[in-house]
């Protein structure tokens, strides 16, 4: 499964990059990556010195604000299956029903190209099996609440200001 998920992780961002491409990255120069418990040790492994912030129970937060310490003149340092989810599916984010089901993909108005990811039918089928696989195999509704910021006093909306798109699954 993790070999799966490496794969997904690849399609996903060769999926992104031809509305990346004539962006100046800016997700990588924003303000935090959200860290599920694993990323986050894998990433310190790499570089110890990273700052992570606003720890909550398995998931926290790396500063990115002065641009992610991963990033190079071209582009993440990091090797695909190694990226954090929250950088291989943004702008897009599950919406997840009370049995745990994928029901809707969110894509966030922080990205400048998030119409045109939401109206790409393919992307978003990839990004839905990316999810769908990940809520089956590895992540816990509590940490997924978690890592969105639902239920904190600190969630993702103290940075971003609302939603552009939702796509049904
Ligand atoms: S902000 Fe959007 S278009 Fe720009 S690099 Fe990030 S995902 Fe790609
Ligand atoms: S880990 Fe890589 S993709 Fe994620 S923000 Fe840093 S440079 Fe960008």
């Amino acid at each position: 499964m993790e070999k799966l998920k490496a794969r997904l992780k690849t399609i996903l961002i060769k999926a992104f990059a031809k509305y990346c491409v004539g962006c100046d990255g800016r997700c990588c120069r924003s303000v935090v990556v959200t860290l599920f418990d694993q990323e986050r040790d894998s990433l310190l492994a790499i570089k110890r010195d990273i700052c992570t912030c606003n720890e909550r129970g398995s998931i926290s937060d790396m500063d990115i604000s002065n641009g992610c310490p991963f990033l190079r003149k071209d582009g993440c340092s990091l090797e695909n299956g190694q990226r954090p989810f929250d950088c291989v599916t943004f702008p897009c984010y599950p919406i997840v029903g009370r049995y745990g089901d994928l029901v809707a993909i969110l894509v966030h108005n922080s990205c400048p190209r998030a119409d045109d990811i939401a109206h790409d039918r393919e992307l978003m089928g990839v990004v839905r099996s990316f999810w769908v696989i990940a809520l089956e195999e590895d992540i816990e509704p509590e940490d997924l609440a978690r890592w969105k910021g639902e239920g904190e006093s600190d969630p993702w909306n103290k940075y971003f200001t609302g939603w552009k798109v939702s796509v049904s699954c």
